[in-house]
């Protein structure tokens, strides 16, 4: 280039605080980042010195309450899993080092409700975003957000990545297809894609549909004399809940290793619905026993009675372990929505 084209170059724009240079300065793109996930890693990310990139999908309202801390600094662009080009000109544009995959139709019992919809979400959009990144930078590296509804019926206890799937949701046989995607893409195409195959994870930013956020709103509601009884479904389910904080870390130091593979992430301790209701009401002084009700509108078709992780192989080489118990886990939503509802 002559120095006449070189003076012809737009000057680049002066930044009004100083950033690192692009080399040093890593690029993570999420889908799902208004998620109770999504805020963590965001979080997570800012932190260690990544520019960030969120995806939502366009709706009618605004979503942003998770996130609303971090809107100056992670830089929101619209796309949506079910539209390959919008999802091809993201990773265009941003060329990421990493792609974090979040977003899903997320909730179980929808999932009898719209099955093909979750099918479109939460299986063939993982496609599409491989395809996009396959297509548009194919040396990003890839999370998928694979669950632990995946084993489902659970044919040995406790589970581990080498554990047959068997879901039981419409929910967990699209996930069940989407881990599968990711493992193909990455023996197809040579693509560092990994599947992140997660146990339950809470946190006060969990959804309100959900059993233990549920069960910390009412605990709050019933303590402030706002609710007098909690309708739930199956007392007996067992699951192996931790803390969403803890968990994002585990998505990240997937994505940092030499060798793409994937990981079962748990803490290797279930707890019923029940043991988490006596919990709750503990915290608060009160007995669980006089405020909840079992209502059949709650009760699922089919349902996954219990799961329970082995995460050795995550805790061996990720080096990765949960920092939250259980019992801090419920006190901690309990007081977040004590606190947000006083
Ligand atoms: P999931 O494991 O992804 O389905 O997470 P959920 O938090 O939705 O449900 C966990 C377990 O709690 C399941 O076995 C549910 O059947 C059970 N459960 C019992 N009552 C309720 C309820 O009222 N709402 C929800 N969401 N789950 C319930």
């Amino acid at each position: 280039m002559s120095s006449k084209d070189a003076a012809k170059r737009p000057k680049p724009k002066q930044a009004t605080e100083p950033r690192q240079p692009r080399q040093s300065r890593k690029t993570a793109v999420i889908t799902g980042v208004t998620g109770q996930d999504g805020s963590y890693l965001a979080e997570l990310l800012l932190g260690k010195g990544y520019e960030v990139i969120g995806v939502v999908r366009r709706t009618s309202h605004d979503s942003y309450e998770r996130i609303g801390h971090l809107l100056d600094r992670v830089q929101i662009v619209a796309a949506d899993l079910l539209d390959q080009h919008s999802l091809t000109t993201v990773i265009r544009d941003a060329k990421p080092d990493e792609v974090y995959n979040l977003a899903a139709q997320s909730f179980v019992p929808t999932s009898w409700n719209q099955p093909v919809l979750t099918g479109e979400f939460t299986a063939l959009g993982v496609t599409r975003l491989l395809e996009a990144i396959r297509l548009a930078h194919p040396q990003a590296r890839f999370y998928q957000a694979s669950s632990s509804e995946m084993f489902g019926k659970a044919v040995e206890t406790p589970q581990r990545e080498t554990t047959p799937f068997y879901p039981r949701s419409p929910y967990g046989v699209a996930k069940v297809y989407g881990h599968w995607i990711t493992v193909n893409y990455r023996e197809s195409y040579g693509m560092y894609a990994v599947s992140g195959i997660l146990f339950n994870h809470e946190s006060p930013r969990r959804g309100l549909e959900f059993v233990t956020r549920k069960v910390s709103d009412a605990v709050a509601r019933i303590k402030l004399g706002k609710a007098t009884e909690l309708r739930l479904g199956k007392l007996d389910s067992g699951r192996d809940w931790g803390f969403a904080g803890d968990y994002v870390d585990a998505m990240w130091r997937m994505l940092q290793q030499p060798e793409p593979k994937d990981y079962v992430v748990g803490t290797g301790k279930m707890h019923t619905v029940r043991d988490l209701c006596a919990a709750a009401f503990r915290h608060v002084g009160l007995d669980w026993q006089k405020y909840v009700a079992v209502d059949p509108r709650f009760v699922r078709p089919a349902e996954v009675d219990t799961l329970l992780a082995d995460a050795s192989r995550a805790r061996k080489e990720l080096g990765w372990t949960p920092r939250v118990s259980f019992e801090q886990l419920v006190e901690m939503m309990v007081d977040a929505d004590l606190e947000r509802l006083a």
